[in-house]
């Protein structure tokens, strides 16, 4: 059967567990959005009290003017400081962690099924979602290959299946995947003059 066949409760079946490690608390904070047919198991920041919290510096900001990113990395430190100093004096973990950006890094383990897997690997392969967790849905999509290349190849943004890009950041059609809907739509009505020129009428809706 085909993951894209009409029925998709089959594939609800084909169940998947993947340890996702050192991720941002930006980018877990976007994953666990998703609810339909997906489980969640986060390493908690209240009852972990943590000695140094790793963080993350993003390619942008390590590339930046290299008077920004000091400025990055010592508001960033300071924060982890406090959280250390807050902790010593006896405030509960639960509520020294006011001060981790979202740049902290987590751990998780996600349970999803191959059917919310597609789903959610066509949000978050789209060139219009953000770069961290598109590279995560990049490294799930490369281990469901290694178990099954058959599988791995529904794993794909959501303009393959469509055939056509609905996001409106792509309206000037900078993401060339597939054409934006946009542009569909006048290549749609081209057609429908065309066709009314030579005395036929083509379907109102696409
Ligand atoms: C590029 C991008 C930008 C985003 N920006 C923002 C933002 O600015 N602000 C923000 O708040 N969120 C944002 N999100 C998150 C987004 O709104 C969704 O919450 C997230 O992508 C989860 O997807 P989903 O709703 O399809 O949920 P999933 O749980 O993955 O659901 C899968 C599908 O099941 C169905 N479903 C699930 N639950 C229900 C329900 N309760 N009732 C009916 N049908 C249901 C729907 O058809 C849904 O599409 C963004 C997501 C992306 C990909």
């Amino acid at each position: 059967m085909s993951p894209r066949c009409r029925s998709g409760s089959t594939i609800e079946h084909v169940v998947f567990t993947f340890g996702i490690t050192g991720v941002s608390r930006t980018l877990s904070h976007q994953l666990v959005r998703h609810r339909a047919g997906v489980a969640f198991d986060q390493q908690s920041q209240r009852y972990v009290t943590y000695k140094q919290a790793a963080t993350m510096l993003p390619h942008s900001i390590a590339e930046a003017d290299e008077d920004l990113r000091a400025r990055y990395e010592d508001q960033v430190e300071s924060s982890m400081a406090l959280y250390g100093e807050l902790v010593g004096s006896g405030i509960p973990g639960e509520d020294a962690r006011f001060v981790f950006p979202n740049g902290t890094r987590t751990n998780l383990v996600m349970t999803t099924n191959l059917r919310a897997l597609i789903h959610m690997s066509g949000l978050r392969l789209c060139t219009m979602a953000q770069w961290e967790i598109r590279r995560l849905f990049q490294l799930i999509r490369h281990e469901i290959f290694t178990v099954s290349p058959f599988l791995g190849s529904f794993l794909a943004p959501k303009c393959v299946p469509l055939g056509y890009c609905d996001e409106m950041g792509n309206r000037d059609g900078h993401c060339p995947i597939r054409p934006h809907k946009d542009r569909v739509l006048e290549a749609w009505a081209d057609k429908a003059k065309a066709a009314r020129a030579a005395g036929r009428e083509l379907p109102v809706q696409p």
